[in-house]
């Protein structure tokens, strides 16, 4: 709420004095008419005169009128300016009515005092005074032009003139004081406008700050929403492919940025697109963020939030042409780990404002922990399910391995057990380093013939096991002898210079009787292979067993 413009003030007054004028036309007319008769008696001589001035008062009042009204219709801006000369017009078709009263002092002098009361409308001191002055000048002319009119008294001379002058004088001093007190209260009123308008602004402007506050308030718990949002999801989510794209999402809704991508920074230091969200990525994006002055690699240099002023010219045409005129990168890292960059564009410039940034970086904080989280997840997932020393599956696995496939009946399983020979040798011969490289050799060969549907453990030192879902026995053997060959094949430089080979012994079993049977008859099988001579594959035979019982 708040008091009315200037230029509605103006028009108010313009629409009363409009109103007021159309009526005072009509009693001029009735004033013309009658005082022209009334005064045709008295005075025959002076017809023309009157006729003239009859005339300027139609005409004036008329043209007021008109102009009025023009400048109430079309010339609104305007207004205050020419608002002058409606007053001077006002006050000339008074001065020229006066004029008809005869007398220097009549009872028309009413008019003059009812025109400065009404410059009081809407309050202008300064109106007051330019109407109050040129009422007091129309008057002035008017009464000596008219001086020599008044009725001669039956008085001594000296009396008549004294009478006069003190009427005229009063006139004088009455429309002065008239326009004084006007003035006086146009002054006051104006006062009480300004105080009342200063107010309603100061209460405008609390108000607005007031909902300035409430909007921020409203924008900050919104934010804090989405952060729990996002806490909750980076707590949930232990898959880090699925963890990133889940961050863009949010990213992007958030931001309401045009994309999103998270890109990881891979052990040999090349970058990975890891997650992105918006529509389908330019081709060529991979190979521009791989640029040595690209927006990424500085963010990744620097470890500092990007703008687009940072890309190179090259890389912000690239993104003008595909319509993107705003860049923010930031870099994903913790304390002791760069993780990667996340970088997110918006089609308008400067999309991204300080507090969207600020909000950008806790998320980001909070992202990158969850990354290394994650990451930590992994890296002890696969302590707890591997050899460190071979990368082979332990026998943790194995047991969770069973676990899963035993309820199931259909499952024929396979076994080989691999013992290397005379392993305890190489040890004592060429040192416990070298007999490790032997160890993780052969884990390489091992590794190389897992399927998804066979598994390669190191369950014990020297002792490793192919367990395979479906395995066949004379499958199993061929593959046996295969790992045997390659083994045989390998050439292995000790830390003296020596070089020596290694041989293995295989035993095999299979069947649906359970993994304990088929270990217990692979282990007899391999037993066999070795108090056979060693360097073989055997298949477990039971009437063999049978015998050995
Ligand atoms: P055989 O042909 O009868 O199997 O003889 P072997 O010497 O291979 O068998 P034995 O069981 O006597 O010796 C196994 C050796 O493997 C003993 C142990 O020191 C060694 N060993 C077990 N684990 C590791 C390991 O992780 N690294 C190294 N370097 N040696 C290991
Ligand atoms: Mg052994
Ligand atoms: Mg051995």
């Amino acid at each position: 709420m708040s008091l009315q413009t200037n230029v509605s003030n103006i028009q108010i007054r313009l629409r009363n004095n409009l109103l007021l004028h159309r009526m005072t036309t009509g009693i001029f007319l009735l004033l013309v008419v009658g005082l022209y008769y009334l005064r045709n008696d008295a005075y025959p001589q002076d017809i023309h005169g009157f006729r003239l001035y009859a005339l300027f008062i139609l005409v004036f009042s008329f043209a007021g009128l008109a102009v009025k009204i023009y400048l109430y219709r079309h010339k609104t801006d305007h207004l205050s300016r020419y608002f002058w000369l409606v007053n001077l017009l006002d006050v000339a078709t008074v001065s020229f009515l006066y004029r008809l009263g005869y007398y220097p002092v009549n009872f028309l002098l009413v008019f003059y005092f009812f025109l400065i009361l009404f410059t009081l409308r809407q309050a202008t001191p300064g109106e007051t005074f330019y109407v109050t002055s040129l009422s007091l000048l129309g008057f002035g002319i008017n009464a000596a032009l008219l001086w020599s009119n008044w009725p001669p008294l039956d008085l001594p001379s000296g009396w008549e003139t004294l009478i006069y002058q003190f009427a005229f004088i009063t006139a004088l001093i009455c429309l002065g004081l008239m326009g004084y007190f006007t003035n006086l209260y146009a002054k006051s009123e104006l006062q009480l406008a300004n105080h009342l308008q200063q107010m309603l602004d100061e209460k405008e402007a609390v108000l607005k700050e007031a909902s300035l506050t409430h909007a921020n308030l409203e924008e900050k718990y919104a934010f804090a929403y989405t952060l729990t949002l996002i806490q909750q999801s980076l707590l949930e989510e232990l898959d880090e492919a699925n963890l990133l794209t889940r961050i863009t999402d949010i990213i992007q809704g958030v931001l309401g940025s045009y994309s999103c991508a998270i890109f990881n920074i891979e052990q040999d230091h090349s970058l990975k697109l890891s997650a992105y969200s918006g529509p389908e990525p330019p081709p060529e994006l991979a190979e521009i963020v791989k640029e040595e002055n690209s927006l990424v690699a500085k963010t990744i240099k620097t470890q500092t939030i990007q703008n687009q002023e940072a890309a190179s010219p090259a890389e912000r045409l690239f993104w003008a042409q595909q319509g993107i005129n705003s860049l923010l990168a930031i870099p994903l890292s913790t304390k002791n780990n760069k993780l990667g960059v996340m970088l997110t564009t918006g089609a308008q410039e400067f999309s991204f404002d300080r507090e969207q940034q600020d909000q950008l970086m806790i998320i980001i904080n909070q992202v990158s922990l969850a990354l290394e989280n994650t990451r930590l997840h992994k890296k002890t997932k696969l302590m707890a399910w591997h050899d460190p020393l071979t990368g082979l599956y332990n026998r943790n696995y194995l047991n969770i391995f069973l676990s899963v496939v035993e309820g199931n009946t259909e499952n024929n399983l396979g076994c080989i057990l691999f013992d290397l020979d005379h392993f305890k040798v190489i040890n004592d011969t060429y040192g416990h380093s070298t007999g490790d490289l032997v160890l993780k050799e052969f884990g390489a060969i091992l590794a190389k013939h897992t399927t998804p549907r066979r598994i390669a453990v190191r369950y014990g030192g020297e002792e490793f096991m192919l367990l395979s879902l479906n395995g066949e026995t004379e499958e199993l053997l061929t593959l046996a002898e295969t790992i045997r060959e390659e083994t045989a094949a390998l050439n292995f430089s000790a830390n003296n210079g020596e070089h020596f080979s290694i041989t293995i012994s295989c035993g095999i079993a299979a069947g649906q009787d359970g993994f304990n049977v088929v270990f217990i008859q692979a282990d007899t099988a391999l037993y066999e292979a070795k108090n056979t001579g060693r360097n073989k594959v055997v298949i477990y035979n039971p009437i063999q067993k049978k015998d050995l019982a």
